[in-house]
């Protein structure tokens, strides 16, 4: 297991549009904490990437969410390759990360 701490906005969008979400393993005032193994964590990572993209009028807090994932696992909000957290910009799609 590995949790990650995230702002509590796009996942409580998300859980209230009845899409299958992470369990919360711990809350706070600001953020939850849910498992990147999580058989949900993948969707709710896609769902974050379409409402981040830039079609979209409102985010509904997409871009932050991804933007802690990415911090904290080291992956490319882009094309969610792992990268080292020493890189500056993502080894596979070469985008700058946060
Ligand atoms: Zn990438």
């Amino acid at each position: 297991m590995s949790l990650v701490r995230v702002p509590k906005r796009f996942i409580t969008d998300h859980d209230e549009r009845a899409l299958p979400t992470p369990t919360i393993h711990k809350a706070t005032t600001r953020h939850f904490w849910i498992d990147s193994a999580d058989p949900h964590f993948l969707g709710l990572l896609s769902d974050a990437e379409y409402y981040a993209s830039d079609a979209q009028d409102h985010d509904f807090g997409a871009r932050a969410l991804i933007c802690a994932i990415d911090q904290q696992l080291g992956w490319c909000c882009t094309c969610l390759t792992v990268n080292g957290p020493a890189d500056t910009r993502c080894v596979n799609c070469n985008k700058r990360r946060p």
